[in-house]
């Protein structure tokens, strides 16, 4: 599935269980890598929520068709801290079959920390609630603008205040994108701030009304968690992911319909591939 969300190309599949991946092809930046098909060699940075399979089996394919291709930069791969090293030794040993040598660096990833992968670009994790550690992301970008004062004036007149030293432009940081995956609703309650954002990559997991025991007991979102907070989603776009494959796209299509009031339907986009 492929969308244009404001001025963001989302690209990915999203199914629990199966494979979870997306790209953003402008920026050259991922997350997750499900199944790793072709399209995610062109990243030059790849956030791992966590290592269960559905998100991450396809890293090998990844590199060894990067080293096929000859692609001609190394492949940033940031992951929980506590699994680097035993990553690393089982890509050694895929190497090692392989006769090959992958380009990649594997960055440990923990709460807080902030990685700058453009000059423009920033990258935020944090801890989510989960059976094993994962991590929520937010993308900022850094954006100039004119302030009021000298907003009416001619392209002459600014050119004149940039040879005066009068700077012209503002700098600002604007949340593009928060990735929000796998998790149980209490991270929500937690980081706020992911409301702030453009747009909101959100797993909803479990969609049947008595399913709601499953969301608990493995970690996950259920419908109803999204629907009690409805009113708290200032995004422009709310992406659901990661349905169960036990529900059809009509059934999803259908309980959204039921259960979400009509402001959160506008903003919503289904991903059910
Ligand atoms: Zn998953
Ligand atoms: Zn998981």
């Amino acid at each position: 599935m492929k969308k244009q969300l404001n001025e963001i190309v989302l690209e990915g599949k999203s199914r629990a269980a199966e494979q979870t991946y997306f790209r953003l092809p402008q920026f050259q930046l991922g997350f997750d890598v499900g199944k790793g098909p072709s399209s995610l060699i062109s990243c030059k940075d790849i956030f791992l929520s966590h290592l269960h399979a559905d998100h991450c089996a396809g890293i090998r394919s990844i590199l060894s068709e990067r080293k096929l291709r000859q692609s001609s930069h190394p492949l940033r791969i940031y992951l929980p801290l506590y699994a680097k090293e035993k990553l690393d030794s089982i890509l050694q040993l895929w190497q090692e079959l392989d006769r090959r040598e992958y380009d990649y660096q594997l960055i440990g990833v923990e709460h807080g920390k902030d990685f700058w992968i453009r000059p423009h670009l920033r990258v935020r994790a944090f801890s989510l609630y989960h059976r094993i550690p994962t991590f929520g992301y937010t993308l900022y970008q850094k954006k100039q603008t004119l302030p009021p004062l000298h907003r009416s004036k001619s392209q002459q007149e600014l050119l004149q205040l940039q040879q005066e030293g009068v700077p012209n432009f503002q700098t600002h940081e604007v949340p593009l994108l928060s990735y929000f995956t796998d998790t149980t609703i209490q991270a929500l309650e937690e980081y706020p701030h992911v409301f702030q954002s453009s747009i909101l990559i959100l797993e909803c997991t479990f969609w049947e009304a008595d399913h709601h025991k499953f969301a608990e007991k493995t970690g996950h979102i259920h419908l109803q968690d999204i629907a009690q907070r409805a009113s708290s989603f200032q995004n422009d776009y709310l992406v659901l992911i990661h349905v169960s494959l036990r529900y059809s796209p009509k059934r999803v299509r259908a309980l959204a319909k039921e259960i979400l009031p009509p402001t959160l339907q506008k903003k919503l986009i289904l991903w059910l591939e």
